[in-house]
């Protein structure tokens, strides 16, 4: 393939305006399009490395997908690949999985796919040529960038603060009415053997629901009467479904008596509520998978937020607080508060609105959040066409966002989406979220410069319908190995097969920056696609021809890995 000319990188040129960028031919997106057509990321991250062997630094363009969630169509079709193998291979294992506690990069990694989730954000606002977003964005960049380096700096770290604050929460759950049965630690489900001496091992694929919020016009999935649809109560519900998913497994693992694993995933109904799937290894009578859905419940003790405090021009206002001796910090992390603009009193700080929660024998939670009653529980056995077809339906939404279902042409379901979206604008997400203000509370570690319907939590966007949680969710036992070590396989096979050596990395080996958002020696994203795609191309045709010399090997499996790589 030939070199490509360098293009120009018209998004970024600022001398132009909106109008005069919008004439122009778009070559970012020709190279997106390119890089599409050659399954290469086209979200990379640059990152500097730094070999401290030699010395020699060099940036690396990381696919998005190398984090937890892939930001771009490329990366979540080979992720989607990985999630299946993963899947299959944890559903029937017969042995005990080794466990390998591997929690001392956590924070970092956190903050890459941080990192990766905020450069996204900035690519978009980049793309539409909106300079005070890139403005915005660049600054957030810079902070996580500021911690990440901190966070390597730092080596090895025990996790991120534990807040002081658990035992409200705790006391108030209540415990379930279930059966309870004695812990046997292990993570198989139990064998039975057949009348022909045959040993099975039969496992589990479950579907959760939420309840309704109003009827729904058969095969169209929107309210048969938006007016009486309950969209805040949808709204909350999808704010806080993660947990509620938590508190089944909690619940799941108690009844059944052993360390249960599980492989699910989170997929938009037509409706545009969160459900689950969930493969489980092991199995349960179906009536108590019904009965522990139906008694699984979450409290969201949060203080209140039904009365609308401050809103429209009336908004609390900021106000900094004096300064402490020494360039102290205040324990609270803030260095202002938000005020009432007319009275001047101060706002409860998020820590004593909790408080005063805590001492208030009759509050009610936020919210209760609760499984529909539709679930359904299906028994499969392992290598059975059955336990394929769940492993494709477990996978089948993996490459698309909540709210990306969306047909463009179908008003009524736009509609009904809007609504939703709507509805979440004012909800808080979580205890940073500036909406807090609109009910008079400030937000955990509040911030100049915070206003309510203005929140950047993933939860509010069109494509998240309000759930920010991870869309696969695997139990740490699952199978021996992460997705990073799943990667990690195919990779070898790739090496092996182009009979290079796969050597193992000395983890000290390098030290890994983020490159600052203002470097100018980074290309421009669409150079750096183009280069990403001849490595690529230049990959394959090398893999291909190995492949043709060798014998017996089958094409299609290697074109099969090679994607996946
Ligand atoms: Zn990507
Ligand atoms: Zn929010």
């Amino acid at each position: 393939m030939n070199t490509p000319a360098e293009p120009v990188n018209i998004s970024t040129d600022r001398s132009l305006t909106r109008a005069q960028r919008q004439k122009m031919p778009v070559a970012l997106d020709v190279a997106v399009e390119i890089a599409k057509a050659n399954g290469v990321c086209i979200r990379p991250i640059v990152l500097r490395r730094l070999d401290v062997r030699t010395g020699r630094s060099e940036d690396v363009n990381v696919p998005c997908g190398a984090t937890q969630e892939a930001k771009c169509p490329p990366c979540a079709k080979r992720n989607r690949y990985l999630r299946m193998a993963q899947c299959r291979e944890g559903w029937h294992l017969e042995a005990e999985p080794v466990a390998e506690p591997d929690e001392a990069d956590e924070q970092q990694r956190w903050l890459i796919e941080f990192r990766a989730d905020v450069q996204a954000q900035r690519d978009a606002a980049e793309r539409d040529g909106d300079t005070a977003e890139i403005a915005s964005w660049d600054e957030a960049i810079a902070e996580i960038d500021a911690e990440i380096t901190a966070a390597g700096m730092r080596g090895n770290l025990s996790g991120r603060e534990v807040s002081r604050r658990s035992r409200s929460t705790r006391r108030r759950q209540d415990a379930p009415d279930l059966p309870k049965r004695a812990m046997s630690p292990t993570t198989l489900g139990r064998a039975f053997t057949g009348t022909d001496g045959a040993v099975y091992r039969p496992s589990m694929f479950i579907t959760l629901t939420l309840p309704s919020y109003g009827r729904i016009r058969a095969g169209q999935g929107v309210p048969v009467d938006p007016a009486s649809y309950d969209y805040q109560r949808a709204a909350r519900d999808a704010l806080h479904f993660s947990k509620l998913v938590d508190r089944f497994v909690q619940n799941l693992r108690r009844v059944a008596g052993y360390d249960v694993q599980y492989f699910a995933t989170v997929e938009p109904q037509k409706r545009l509520a969160p459900h689950l799937h969930m493969a489980i290894r092991g199995t349960l009578p179906r009536a108590e998978i019904k009965a522990i859905a139906a008694a699984t419940y979450h409290q969201v003790w949060w203080p209140a937020a039904d009365e609308v405090r401050f809103a429209g021009d009336h908004l609390p206002v900021w106000t900094p607080r004096a300064e402490l001796p020494d360039g102290a910090a205040y324990p609270d992390g803030q260095d202002g508060d938000y005020l009432d603009p007319e009275t001047g009193e101060v706002l409860p700080t998020w820590d004593e609105a909790l408080d005063q929660l805590d001492q208030d024998d009759e509050a009610e939670p936020l919210h209760v959040i609760r499984f529909g009653d539709q679930v359904d529980v299906q028994g499969v056995l392992a290598g059975t066409p059955d336990a394929d077809q769940c492993i494709r339906y477990l996978s089948k939404y993996l490459t698309k966002s909540l709210g990306e279902s969306l047909d463009a042409d179908d008003a009524a379901r736009r509609d009904h989406a809007a609504r939703l979206v709507e509805a979440l604008r004012y909800e808080p997400c979580s205890p940073v979220c500036p909406n807090w203000l609109r009910y008079g509370v400030q937000p955990k570690g509040a911030k100049a410069g915070m206003a309510p319907g203005r929140c950047r939590g993933k939860a509010h966007k069109p494509e998240h319908l309000g759930y920010a949680g991870r869309r696969v969710l695997v139990s740490r036992k699952w199978s021996n190995k992460t997705l990073a070590e799943h990667r990690r396989d195919r990779r070898t096979w790739v090496l092996e097969a182009l009979g290079l050596a796969d050597e193992p990395v000395d983890p000290h080996r390098y030290v890994w920056k983020p490159v600052p958002a203002g470097d100018g020696t980074v290309p421009s994203l669409a150079l750096r696609l183009l280069r990403m795609v001849a490595d690529r191309q230049r990959w394959r045709a090398t893999l291909l021809a190995r492949q043709a010399e060798a014998t017996g090997q089958d094409p299609s499996a290697i074109e099969t890995i090679g994607r996946a790589a």
